[in-house]
């Protein structure tokens, strides 16, 4: 089943909040993160089952469920799916948050890619926004390693302020920490939720409404509540609205309206407000990734910096884009042709052979005509017309993909493609 307005609509978001505990004593955990960077693995590995949650376009958005058992307790895992950032801008983004938002969870783990902690910690910044009981699993190690990528584990958790593991889910054994730091977790206090500084106008808007949201939402949620209402996601808007009824209440309306104008005044509403909100949450994760990431040898050069820059700007990047990837299908359908050609004829040959043999063995007609001209003149046509198209194809892709190029061409495309309901990742298909 694809995407449905019914798979991630309302009804079905709330049906995938509700987990069923075997007893009261079960805790219910979030197993979040960007996709790729292991949940799936460290789920299976904890669960001993063998699923895999999909994050991409056309397979169903949903959570899968599967127990296991630590020392003090009896876990439920949820493996949401993969997420770059809680301000969904995809259904399973979309899943992902409104799991970790309003599901009724005991903590999150966010998985995070150890050799690309900064992008990850964008989402275990929002996570910790939202709820305090949250472990850090630093997996794929091993790759960071081999990269010459050192993660101070210890300083990650000091300066976040929660338990940080490191992993690497495909060994199983290394998992074991995360269970020790989860059963830690649910036998410490409640953690507070992170609060990220924002500019001056935002922090003022914010606490305009805060103490209007608190008594509805509670203190530790009304902060958030608070950015997420100036923010004006609708979709998010309505789903706050379903359980806060926030929009029903004249102080909070009011509250609303005073700390819009001043977001207005400053010049910090509509767009303005979101890419405020994002750098500052990126300016946070840098601040903590240089002082916990260590890289051995030459990291992100200037002139890496500068080639991005140019292949993701308008001016460059849409024209090297747009000729580069008619390179790549003008190759495809009409530098194919000379192969398609070549192995037409060859196959041609074995073709007059293959002929002379079956006539030769005395076979009737209908026999050589089923076997030469059925099954093998098909099998040759399909062969030479698909094969050299597939063969350059493919590997320019993963050419362009190793390059780097890819992604700029998913950012490139961002735009475009979410005027069309769509999303830049599905650039390539
Ligand atoms: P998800 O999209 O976040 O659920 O990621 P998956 O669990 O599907 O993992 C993506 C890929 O990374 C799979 O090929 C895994 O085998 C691999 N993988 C997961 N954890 C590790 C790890 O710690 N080290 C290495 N080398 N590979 C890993």
């Amino acid at each position: 089943m694809g995407l449905t307005t019914g798979s991630t609509g309302r009804r079905a978001v709330d049906e995938g909040l509700a987990i069923k505990r075997q007893s009261p004593k079960e805790k219910v955990i979030a197993i979040a993160g960007n996709p790729n960077v292991g949940k799936s693995t460290v789920f299976n590995g904890l669960t001993g089952l063998n699923q895999h949650t999909g994050n991409w376009p056309g397979k169903t958005v949903a959570n899968a469920q599967g127990r296991c058992q630590s020392g003090l307790h009896q876990y439920v895992l949820v493996d949401i799916p993969g997420a770059y950032s809680l301000m969904a801008h995809s259904a399973e983004e979309e899943v992902a948050r409104n799991f970790i938002c309003f599901g009724a969870h005991d903590g999150v783990v966010v998985v995070c890619d150890a050799s690309c902690l900064e992008r990850n910690l964008n989402l275990v910044l929002q996570t910790m926004e939202i709820s305090g009981n949250v472990i850090v699993c630093v997996n794929l190690m091993d790759e960071a390693r081999r990269k010459g990528i050192n993660v101070d584990l210890q300083g990650l958790s000091r300066r976040l302020g929660v338990p940080v593991v490191g992993t690497i889910a495909r060994k199983k054994k290394t998992l074991s920490v995360l269970l020790t730091a989860l059963d830690g977790l649910m036998t410490s206090k409640v953690q507070h939720c992170r609060t990220i500084p924002y500019p001056k106008a935002i922090e003022e808007a914010i606490a305009v409404l805060t103490p209007a949201i608190a008594p509805i939402a509670g203190e530790e949620r009304a902060r958030w509540l608070s950015l997420k209402l100036l923010d004006g996601d609708e979709l998010l808007l309505k789903e706050i609205d379903a359980r806060y009824t926030v929009f029903h209440n004249k102080t909070v309306r009011a509250a609303l309206i005073q700390a819009r104008e001043i977001l207005q005044k400053n010049e910090l509403d509509g767009e303005h407000f979101k890419d405020a909100v994002v750098s500052s949450i990126l300016k946070e994760a840098e601040s903590i990734c240089c002082e916990t990431v260590a890289k051995e040898g030459k990291g992100y050069s200037e002139m890496d910096r500068r080639l991005d820059r140019m292949l993701t700007g308008k001016l460059v990047g849409y024209p090297v884009m747009f000729l580069l990837l008619c390179f790549v299908f003008w190759l495809t359908i009409v530098g194919a042709n000379v192969p398609s050609q070549w192995l037409a004829e060859k196959l041609g040959v074995v073709q007059g052979w293959l002929s002379a043999a079956v006539l030769a063995l005395g076979a009737p007609r209908w026999l050589h005509d089923m076997l030469v001209l059925g099954v093998y003149q098909v099998l040759a046509w399909v062969v030479s017309v698909m094969l050299p198209p597939m063969a350059i194809f493919f590997p320019l892709f993963t050419l362009l993909e190793d390059a780097g190029y890819l992604p700029r061409v998913a950012y490139n495309l961002d735009r475009p493609f979410k005027r069309c309901g769509a999303c830049g990742k599905q650039a390539l298909c």
